[in-house]
């Protein structure tokens, strides 16, 4: 028996790797510092698991920024446009890697990032690989072997973790039509196969191709490259042993498919699809060992050790001891780091922190699995055992976790509750005498950058350094100098900023009970950004106002609207480590009461205007497509029960961002908001398209401007973006603002880019009136 790891979180425990890209990239420290504390982080990480009495340790899964960027460096997967940095003099690979990731703008050079969206259904964000028909590849950046051999210069054979050949063209994008990017395998396995020989030679024996796409719903021609591929490999490396990595869903009818392709061992996630092993086991030829996912890397809960010995016993005494592996269920990257570090009392009760269990824990509970359904256990891992015992049970039993009035009120829901008093139509009209908006109203998405500044302030106040009424009296200023910009530069619905919050959904969850949090519990979104999800533990109400205080302040100081700024259900519920002990659904009507009592007493204070945010909407999303409409329909309903509960002149918006909603566009519809502000900008207002063809009812804002890029857009680039809205949608129906928050920009960028694209707003608009007036002459 085996234990091994799909790969680590890299960020470090104390976001060491967040602070060093940030440093580089604002040009206070060199290259070499970067990759000096990369290379420590790694090394440490190789440690810890080494120590944990991991078998199988991998590497490549440290990145700088994204694993599937690294690939598509790895295999010359650059598009065409950042030639002209490779063509620099002073040129290095770290640049252009961060330009692809990030744009880049320096030097007289002007070039855009690459697209980023969600990986699978998580919340991290991976940079999707741009295909053209007449793709090349080459074996391009060495990282995947320099990092085997600084593991092995370190005293470790690793597992070199790649991104299996299928998945990655399958994550990619075709950027011209005419081709399929299937195609492309046969050219790809030349450069895989060049990666493969040179770890050979180095002295690799397991590499773990990572094929989650193997779990998700296939075509016939996807399921014939799966085929193809892997007996192309295993014919040219009969001696490397290969691990498939199937994980976020379970094999189902792929099953066939997955036991047939001749690797060594295929790994399952056993936490997502418990009911899979069964299958896979009355299917698995002898030459197959079986990894099992039973450590959930996904969730904070200490894994039920008697649980996940149930399966390892029943796998054992079908394959024998010999071909069965331990993990988690998938890459340990979607975990926080570190328990122990978690030493505040206030937002981390020791009963609530001893149901949990982070990375660092979860490589414990691995080995002590193995210990146990081996019999070789010391008291240690005794010890261990009785512990977390006595800690599941406590957890089933805890009147910490339940409340009767929070579940009286979910039986009452009634269908009304959903529904607003009347239809878009009429409300918009309602809306329009109350709100008087101009045509291609201008706003935003709620946060204006947060400066250092506004961070010390609330790093200090929660140290006790500044007082609650200091602090306040700062924020105070802050959203009075935001409010008196927005109406100098002439946005129309204005908003206070959020500079009070420090995250969309901890801000909340602070707020709510059930809710607990911590310190340290990081988990990387994208690049250098990190969120820390609270921890969803107990039944949710809100015991008081959440934003009320803030939202009659901003008003308060102008005649302009200014929008209340809430977090939706489906987004806190997504965004927060959930409880595993009641259907999601459940969880997620809770929470939507808990802010239709918000939006409610908004209303009451005056607020004409609330957003309720549900950029996760589409990620909750099951991986398979038979799941979606239950998913859609308990999702839908949260959202509506949130935002049901006032009269028809209150305009109600919600904010979209990260992913691709063409599939979803009839539920967001449903959803009914007056008003959606979506991001658009990366794909070039593609998006719009499905909006069109549906003939979307309601208001919607595209965003006209990339916000996750530095880069500074043009006046022009924005008219352009909004003709092309306009050649799909009708202009009385479109809002300008941008694609999300700017929450984590600079200042500087923030009052350029906004400024140019309230005079695009007022240029579209102008053009519009004459093009009206002259056709109206001409009929
Ligand atoms: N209102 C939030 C903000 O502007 C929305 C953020 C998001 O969609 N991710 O920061
Ligand atoms: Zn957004």
């Amino acid at each position: 028996m085996r234990t091994h790891i799909l790969g680590y979180p890299r960020i470090g425990s104390k976001r060491e790797l967040k602070k060093a890209c940030e440093q580089y990239w604002s040009g206070r420290t060199s290259l070499q510092d970067l990759l000096e504390t990369g290379k420590n982080l790694s090394l440490q990480h190789w440690m810890l698991q080494q120590e944990a009495g991991i078998d199988l340790i991998p590497c490549n899964d440290f990145s700088y920024y994204d694993q599937v960027l690294d690939m598509s460096l790895s295999v010359g997967a650059i598009p065409a446009r950042y030639q002209e940095l490779i063509d620099k003099d002073s040129y290095s690979e770290m640049d252009l890697y961060f330009a692809m990731a990030r744009g880049y703008q320096k030097d007289g050079l002007d070039i855009t990032a690459m697209e980023m969206t969600k990986w699978f259904d998580t919340n991290y964000h991976y940079i999707v690989p741009e295909f053209h028909k007449n793709q090349q590849f080459r074996f391009f950046s060495q990282k995947i072997i320099n990092e085997f051999i600084r593991a092995k210069q370190a005293g470790i054979n690793a597992k070199p973790v790649i991104t299996g050949l299928v998945t990655y063209l399958l994550l990619g994008k075709e950027k011209e039509d005419g081709f399929d990017k299937l195609d492309l395998a046969p050219k790809l396995l030349l450069v895989y196969t060049e990666i493969l020989k040179e770890l050979e030679s180095h002295g690799a024996q397991w590499i773990q191709f990572d094929e989650p796409f193997l779990a998700l719903d296939l075509s016939d021609k996807a399921k014939e490259t799966y085929k193809w591929v892997y007996h192309e490999i295993r014919k040219q490396f009969p001696d490397l042993k290969f691990i498939i990595a199937t994980y976020f869903e379970g094999l189902k009818d792929n099953l066939s498919l997955a036991v047939s392709l001749p690797m060594d061992v295929l790994h399952i996630d056993l936490v997502r699809s418990p009911e899979q092993l069964d299958e896979v086991l009355k299917v698995i030829p002898g030459s197959l060992s079986l990894s099992l996912g039973v450590v959930d890397g996904r969730n904070i809960w200490k894994n039920d050790l008697e649980k996940s010995l149930r399966f390892i016993k029943k796998t054992v005494n079908a394959l024998g001891t010999e071909r069965v592996l331990i993990a988690p269920s998938c890459s340990l990257l979607h975990s926080p780091f570190d328990l122990d570090i978690e030493k505040n009392e206030k937002v981390l009760s020791p009963e609530i922190k001893q149901w949990m269990a982070f990375a660092k824990q979860k490589l414990y509970e691995v080995a002590a699995l193995k210990a146990l359904a081996s019999g070789i256990v010391n008291s240690k891992i005794q010890e261990q055992y009785i512990e977390n015992t006595k800690s599941i049970v406590s957890r089933k039993t805890s009147p910490l976790i339940h409340n009767k009035t929070v579940k009286e009120r979910i039986e009452a829901i009634t269908p009304k509750d959903s529904q607003r008093k009347n239809t878009f139509n009429i409300r918009k009209e309602a809306q329009q005498k109350v709100l008087q908006l101009p045509l291609f109203p201008t706003t935003t998405i709620g946060s204006f950058p947060q400066t250092q500044e506004v961070r010390n302030w609330r790093a200090k106040f929660k140290k006790g350094e500044v007082t609650a009424e200091q602090y306040d009296t700062l924020l105070k200023k802050e959203t009075e100098i935001a409010i008196h910009w927005q109406e100098e530069i002439g946005i129309d619905v204005l908003v206070h900023g959020e500079f009070e919050r420090n995250d969309m959904v901890e801000y909340f969850g602070e707020q709510l009970a059930g809710f607990a949090f911590t310190q340290n519990g990081w988990v990387q979104s994208y690049g250098s950004r990190c969120v820390k999800p609270p921890v969803i533990y107990g039944d949710v109400y809100r015991p008081n106002p959440m934003t009320v205080y803030w939202s009659e302040y901003a008003q308060s100081l102008s005649k302009k609207w200014v929008k209340g700024m809430l977090t939706g259900p489906v987004t806190i519920l997504q965004w927060s480590f959930v409880r595993d002990d009641q259907p999601r659904s459940v969880t997620c009507q809770q929470i939507a009461l808990a802010i239709r009592d918000e939006v409610q007493d908004l209303e009451k204070a005056g607020i004409k205007i609330i957003q309720i945010d549900e950029p996760a909407i589409r990620e909750g999303l099951p991986l398979r497509k038979e799941e979606w409409q239950n998913y859609l329909k308990w999702a839908v309903e949260a959202f509506k029960i949130s935002a049901s509960g006032v009269e028809d002149s209150t305009q109600i918006h919600t904010h979209m961002c990260y992913s691709e909603f063409n599939d979803i566009i009839q539920n967001i519809a449903e959803m009914d908001a007056d008003v959606i502000t979506i991001e658009c900008s990366r794909s070039q207002m593609e998006l719009l398209n499905a909006f069109a063809d549906f003939k979307y009812p309601n208001e919607i804002g595209p965003g006209v401007y990339d916000i996750h890029s530095p880069r500074v857009p043009s006046k022009e680039e924005m008219v352009e973006l909004l003709k092309k809205a306009q050649a799909v949608i009708p202009a009385h129906q479109l809002w300008v603002n941008p694609d999300c928050g700017l929450k984590t920009r600079h200042w500087d960028e923030t009052e350029k880019a906004l400024t140019a694209m309230v005079e695009a707003a007022k240029e579209a608009s102008a053009s519009y009136v004459t093009e009206e007036k002259l056709n109206n002459h001409w009929l």
